[in-house]
């Protein structure tokens, strides 16, 4: 079977794009504005996917919509598009697994995990579990936000040589801070990187793909535009999967 890194690259190439799409998107609970947000989510989908490799889809979007409507949005539909679930789980692997199994029934290709959970019963045994569950793993090594500095960021290298050692299919490297980019490039590691950080959180586009990322996320900079499709194109001209 394809592996999730493989599936990204090939999309990527094919569609000539290296943004992933992070879909944040939520509105305040009741049965109505669930339908609303998932025909907010069908239009933004349908300007946004031509331009995009991947989308992203974060807790507060999965919260609001609903799984149901998670899953007519990932199932229903001809994206051309690979869908990553983050949670950002950092649980023991067992409970991981769990999550892992319902995310890949809804129909994720991927799912975000934090690597400082540490190797045993933990990203080692989340990794192995992935694997038989047949969901790719992307896991967080440094963060993009300024406190991503107190703690996580300082044990990046440890973080690097971890998810490099169990094999993950991608890691989560900041464009805010992105000589972690390239210093994970210089500690051997050769498969996905995707960085967010991108507009409000004040990376450029292109910044993190300069120092060798292979994917930007990119949420509120396109979704919060006045015209997403536009903005998604505008992009999808800089962030070119092949130059
Ligand atoms: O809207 P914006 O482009 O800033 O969204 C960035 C996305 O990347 C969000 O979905 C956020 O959860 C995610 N992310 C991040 N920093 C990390 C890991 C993920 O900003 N280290």
């Amino acid at each position: 079977m394809e592996s999730f890194r493989d599936r990204m690259i090939a999309i990527a190439e094919e569609k000539d794009s290296r943004i992933i799409f992070a879909l944040d998107v939520t509105t305040q609970y009741s049965r109505a504005s669930e339908m609303d947000l998932f025909l907010r989510l069908l239009r933004l989908l349908n300007g946004v996917a031509g331009h995009v490799a991947g989308v992203k889809i974060g807790l507060p979007t999965i919260l609001a919509v609903g799984p149901e409507a998670v899953y007519r949005l990932l199932n229903e539909y001809e994206w051309n598009v690979f869908f990553i679930a983050d949670l950002k789980l950092a649980d023991i692997a067992y409970v991981n697994g769990l999550v892992l199994r319902r995310l890949r029934e809804l129909g994720f290709d991927g799912a975000i995990v934090h690597s400082f959970i540490g190797r045993e019963k933990g990203l080692e045994e989340t990794v192995s579990e992935a694997r038989d569950i047949g969901i790719g793993i992307v896991s967080v090594v440094a963060m993009s936000h300024p406190g991503a500095e107190d703690y996580i960021n300082k044990r990046f290298e440890d973080l690097v040589r971890l998810s490099m050692d169990v094999g993950v299919d991608g890691m989560v490297l900041p464009a805010t801070f992105p000589k972690y980019i390239s210093m994970a490039r210089e500690l051997g590691y050769d498969s996905v990187i995707m960085s967010p950080g991108i507009g409000p959180q004040g990376a450029e586009p292109g910044e993190a793909i300069r120092h060798g990322s292979d994917f930007e996320i990119i949420g509120r900079l396109i979704y919060g535009s006045d015209d997403p499709a536009s903005k998604a194109a505008e992009l999808h001209k800089i962030l070119r999967w092949v130059r």
